[in-house]
């Protein structure tokens, strides 16, 4: 039997850096790090920044969709809110911003969520969907996003997740003005290591985004991003969004229990000869295919699941605020290095080494959180 093995490298965001350029802009303030998001299958035009927080139970909250929409970044709500508590976040939230554009609803193949996502979208209030599979491959998964692009022809959907160009083409075709590509890559996520599918993200990006741009569509990046530059990396590499779980779970925004631990410090109290403890703050994050997320959601896992998410402690970060700067300067400045005003000409106008390391060993750059 002949195996076929498709060799080519796959690459992920630490095995690639970008290239700088004898640049022209005198100022970070100079790169313009929102643009005009135009969507195929209404024509509509959303001025944003292409970040937009998963729609996981501990960073899909509401809190997170008012902070990120100060940005003009976008936040896909978790599919777990009851849909009256979706309704009553979005008349409030129009209220106080004006616009429920940088909102999605989420929602998944089950007749739940469908029932739920009709009441929500009779509303009027908010018209971004996320269709949200762990495997887009299922065939079922294009006949439902049929059936949601018919059922509200004026909303923007955005559906995944795949990771090869033959179903990011399918998807828009069949509805999606947006598809979502990754699968395994997510800091939560243990597909990789339960079931041996997946792809490094860099090169997903790479190989389906002219599939989404030649159907007119656009391509959202999901999992992976660790840092500012990964988020920069994305977008170099031509994403349209660039989706985040992990970067956002710590923060006061995300939606995980708070969690305090008595930490023994390597100093010592000289007058007592005591060990030194500080107290140090987490946020429990849940990946939303853990056994944790099925017993919330679902009373338990099936007999026939296997768990493909993990359960963790990440540090607390504080006000989400800070991190979205973080995202914004790291963008700038990379911009700054290539020559670019705007995002369009950074996706342009990017080349990339592929390296062994990324940063210097001692570098604590990584580790700072
Ligand atoms: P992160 O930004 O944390 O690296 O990745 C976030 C993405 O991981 C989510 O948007 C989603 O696509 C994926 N994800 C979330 N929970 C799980 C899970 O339990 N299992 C798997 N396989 N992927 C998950």
């Amino acid at each position: 039997m002949t195996k076929i093995i498709h060799d080519e490298e796959q690459l992920d965001f630490p095995d690639v850096m970008i290239m700088p350029k004898p640049s022209t802009i005198e100022s970070r303030a100079d790169a313009q790090i929102v643009l005009p998001i135009k969507f195929k299958w209404t024509g509509r035009v959303i001025e944003g920044n292409p970040a937009i927080a998963s729609n996981m139970d501990c960073t899909g909250t509401f809190k997170m969709a008012k902070e990120l929409q100060k940005h003009q970044m976008f936040c896909a709500l978790s599919k777990h809110y009851e849909a009256a508590e979706v309704i009553q976040f979005l008349k409030t939230n129009l209220d106080e911003f004006g616009t429920n554009d940088y909102v999605f609803v989420s929602t998944g193949l089950r007749e739940h969520d469908f029932d739920n996502l009709k009441q929500i979208m009779k509303t009027g209030l908010c018209k971004n969907i996320r269709l949200d599979a762990p495997n887009g491959y299922i065939s079922g998964f294009v006949q439902h996003l049929r059936r949601i692009r018919h059922a509200f022809p004026d909303a923007v959907i955005m559906a995944g997740n795949v990771v090869t160009p033959e179903k990011t083409a399918e998807f828009i075709k069949n509805g999606a003005d947006v598809a979502v590509v990754g699968i395994g890559g997510g800091s939560q996520c243990s597909t990789r290591a339960m079931t041996g599918i997946g792809r490094p993200q860099f090169s997903t990006i790479l190989d389906t985004v002219d599939a989404a741009h030649a159907e007119e569509g656009l391509l959202c990046s999901d999992g992976g991003i660790t840092t500012p530059a990964d988020y920069a990396k994305a977008i170099a590499a031509g994403a349209d969004f660039v989706m985040m779980g992990g970067y956002f779970a710590g923060c006061s925004e995300a939606g995980g229990q708070l969690v305090r631990k008595l930490i023994e410090t390597p100093e010592m109290d000289l007058t007592t000869g005591n060990p030194v403890y500080q107290v140090k703050k987490y946020r429990l994050f849940y990946g939303m295919s853990s056994e944790y997320a099925q017993k919330k959601h679902y009373k338990g896992m099936q007999k026939y699941r296997a768990s493909e998410g993990v359960v963790s402690l990440v540090p607390y970060t504080g006000p989400v605020a800070r991190k979205l700067q973080e995202l914004e300067g790291g963008l700038r400045s990379a911009m700054t290095y290539t020559d670019s005003r705007t995002i369009a000409q950074f996706r342009n106008n990017t080349e990339f080494y592929k390296v062994r390391h990324q940063l210097n060993r001692n570098s604590k750059a990584i580790e700072r959180e």
